[in-house]
């Protein structure tokens, strides 16, 4: 880890027992995100960012989920080393999140009022009973000063009136509302790192462009380090400073956000690339075939059967990421003379 480094995820393994077997869904994966930084996380869907996402935010279901090896770095301690209780103060004053469905993360029975005072006032903290809710609750001075904070948060944020806002219910909301609300949910900590995943997917596209926007200008003006997770490439595109790209359960490219698109490496970055619409031209066929199976995944490369480029070394051995130039590595055998020559 470097001065720089907020984040590092070293050797991430992590299986799923279920009656089926046991499925490899994160293999030996290694990332970092710098202070201040936008880092996109990008692959198909059912590539493990997601369980990656939740494993760093300590919601992993476990079981099914097992944490088999690796280290989770957070400004030098290791999240997977903490005990409940502290991972649960490091996650309520350090972290953001900012979900795919932003229906599902807001309680449909109390106002969004309640829930960003609810954030305000118990963020970080475990094993609040009633008593304590009450009291704090009933204070009026938190409670003014929270839903000062709150009214702030959701102008931040390009809500139009704030504060009929704060006495609706969800369902009164947008999509597109309600995701607001949980990024104005995610800043109002100051939190120094963030979690995006999808934010923008479960929305159409105009609104999901808005979402983005906002969630840029925030993170940028507040410094706030941000893991963004997409499968849409253009938006990775447009809003990250890096980009590692993740197949079947590691990373297989990564590369500063310019490099990664006019130097594209890896048969995987390419076919991601070449999927991506546009308005003129050959519309492509996509990525042929699909991810592989986690309970018996393909040995050597797990790209190897939809690879256009495999050869015989690739069905042996899984290759290693490799720097290829400053800041740009790549796993393939493509690219390693060594292995070529085999
Ligand atoms: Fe294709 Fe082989 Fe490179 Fe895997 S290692 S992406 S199979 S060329």
């Amino acid at each position: 880890m470097n001065n720089s480094d907020l984040l590092t995820i070293k050797d991430l393994t992590i299986d799923f027992s279920t009656y089926d077997g046991t499925a490899r869904v994160v293999d030996d994966l290694s990332l970092c995100v710098n202070r201040g930084e936008i880092v996109g996380l990008v692959g198909e869907s059912g590539c493990g960012k997601t369980v990656t996402a939740k494993t760093v935010l300590g919601i992993l279901p476990r079981p099914p989920g097992k944490i088999v090896n690796g280290q989770i770095l957070f400004k030098d301690q290791d999240l997977l080393t903490l005990k409940e209780k502290e991972l649960q103060v490091i996650r309520g004053k350090e972290f953001g999140f900012v979900p795919q469905d932003p229906m599902t993360f807001l309680n449909p029975v109390f106002t969004i009022a309640t829930q960003m005072f609810d954030t305000h006032a118990f963020r970080g903290s475990l094993d609040i009973d009633l008593l304590q809710y009450l009291r704090v609750s009933r204070d009026k001075n938190r409670r003014t000063e929270a839903m000062q904070r709150a009214l702030e948060m959701l102008q931040k944020v390009n809500i139009p009136d704030p504060d009929r806002v704060l006495q609706a219910y969800p369902v009164e909301l947008s999509g597109g509302m309600r995701q607001r609300v949980l990024i104005a949910m995610a800043l109002m900590e100051k939190p120094s790192f963030m979690i995006a995943d999808e934010p923008a997917t479960a929305l159409d596209v105009s609104v999901g462009e808005q979402i983005n926007e906002v969630l840029e200008t925030r993170v940028r003006e507040e410094g706030i380090s941000v893991l963004y997770i997409t499968h849409d490439l253009g938006v990775a595109r447009r809003l990250c400073d890096r980009i590692y790209v993740m197949y079947a359960g590691d990373i297989v490219e990564t590369a500063p956000t310019r490099k990664l698109f006019e130097e594209p490496k890896h048969p995987y970055t390419l076919g991601l690339l070449k999927s991506v619409p546009k308005i003129y031209g050959e519309i492509s066929r996509g990525i042929e075939g699909a991810i592989p199976d986690y309970y018996n995944p393909p040995q050597g490369c797990r790209f190897h059967p939809r690879c256009p480029h495999t050869m015989a070394v690739c069905k042996q051995e899984r290759p290693a990421l490799a720097e290829i130039a400053t800041g740009h590595q790549v796993a393939c055998y493509l690219y390693s003379q060594e292995k070529r020559a085999k």
